[in-house]
């Protein structure tokens, strides 16, 4: 079923109960309106956002599902879950489908109907097919910043290269390795294929897993040029992509050659200013080269990233941690097109950083503690240049 990029198509309605409904064929994606209900699929019949009874639902390329809701706005509280049970996700794609059924009965574009009806006939089964798929051309998307959830992954290299932070145990069943040249144009290859054209949908590419920034130059101007060659330069806007500040760095001139090839911006899990706190989260150091890193990259013309840990540390290294993160993040060059990111910590109990809290004697900050942490770091960041945008990072919402 093609669905040429031209200009939207929208159809209004009534649904059977009288409410007013909408149904637009976009560049992207296909939109459905009715009531409070929304339906995104993407120009591969694929459900990706539904918002139905004040929840939104998200569907990742893999097949996960998950749900998000507002609990609170002031302060801001959201909960999020992922959808194990089958029934559940099947319930809510069925009345997806029975939505764009009953749309199907009314007098609308032939093209909004024709691209309604291939959706209805690729039905479950396709869905569950393309799981399949997922699942043997990539290893397990453990995280991704939260403006990358809509990326297209490919995977250049697996694993961290580190693997040893406490709180971390995102790539810990895996062993960290560069792709071959030719192993990573297979793998191009297949992410191209099973995207399909849910790529219009999905605008940029992340190089995971943690710190593909580490491949020598050289190897990563090939991975680029790959991907250059299967994903259209006017339909992605860049490449993506976390780096480290304690290996060793690139140069200013292999950064801008590696903006010349696509990087627009990587994202540095700084987690502390502190060294102290630094050691608990068993991270090397020192905090002081993140800056160096960020000079370096707004030297090259590439937009940053930086993740600061709330609750690091908990209450005992609490003034510790705040005073030398503001010092770290108000020494870094942070404008326009980066973004700061506040992670809340979550100890899960089979962590080295649970293990070490103990030892050290850590209280965890409650929620108010952290919300009181993040607004007093950001009571104390001065930027020369433009603002930053500052955002939360929930790794629960996490969804690919
Ligand atoms: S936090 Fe980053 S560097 Fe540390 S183990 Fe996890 S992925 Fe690796």
């Amino acid at each position: 079923m093609s669905h040429s990029l031209g200009s939207p198509i929208i159809h209004e309605f009534k649904y059977n109960d009288g409410s007013p409904g909408l149904v637009g064929l976009y560049r992207d994606s296909l939109r459905v309106n009715v009531g409070n209900e929304v339906y995104i699929y993407d120009l591969e019949g694929r459900p990706v956002f539904l918002y139905l009874d004040g929840k939104l639902y998200v569907r990742g390329l893999s097949g996960i599902w998950v749900e998000k809701k507002w609990v609170s706005i002031r302060p801001p509280r959201r909960y999020s879950r992922v959808l194990r049970d089958k029934e559940e996700y099947a319930a809510i794609l069925t009345r997806s489908l029975k939505v764009l059924k009953r749309i199907l009965e009314l007098d609308i574009d032939s093209r909004i109907g024709g691209f309604i009806s291939y959706i209805l006939d690729r039905g479950v089964a396709r869905l569950e097919v393309e799981e399949r798929k997922f699942r043997e051309v990539y290893k397990p998307i453990s995280i991704l910043p939260p403006d990358q959830y809509l990326s297209i992954v490919l995977q250049p290299v697996e694993g961290c290269p580190y693997n040893m932070c406490s709180f971390c145990t995102f790539y810990r069943d895996r062993r960290f390795r560069f792709k071959s040249v030719d192993e990573f144009e297979k793998h191009v290859e297949e992410i191209k294929l099973l995207v399909g054209k849910g790529y219009y949908m999905r605008r940029k590419i992340f190089f995971a897993d943690a710190n593909a920034l580490i491949a020598p130059t050289d190897l990563l101007l090939k991975y680029m040029g790959i991907t250059w060659k299967y994903f259209d330069h006017g339909i992605i806007d860049g490449i993506y992509s976390f780096i480290d500040y304690f290996h060793k760095p690139k140069t200013v001139e292999e950064l801008i050659q590696l903006r010349r090839h696509g990087l627009r911006r990587v994202y540095i899990g700084l987690e502390s200013g502190s060294m102290e706190v630094l050691s608990i989260l068993n991270k090397p150091g020192p905090p002081s080269e993140s800056v160096k890193l960020v000079e370096s990259l707004k030297a090259a013309d590439i937009n940053v990233g930086v993740i600061i840990l709330i609750g690091a540390g908990g209450r005992e290294y609490y003034n510790e941690h705040v005073a030398n993160t503001v010092d770290i993040l108000n020494r870094m060059p942070l404008g326009k097109g980066d973004i700061l990111y506040y992670s809340r910590l979550k100890i899960r109990p089979d962590s080295a950083y649970a293990r070490l809290s103990e030892e050290y004697g850590i209280t965890a900050l409650s929620q108010e503690e952290m919300d009181r942490q993040i607004n007093e770091i950001n009571k104390k960041l001065v930027f020369h240049r433009d603002k930053p945008v500052i955002a939360e990072y929930d790794i629960d919402e996490f969804v690919y």
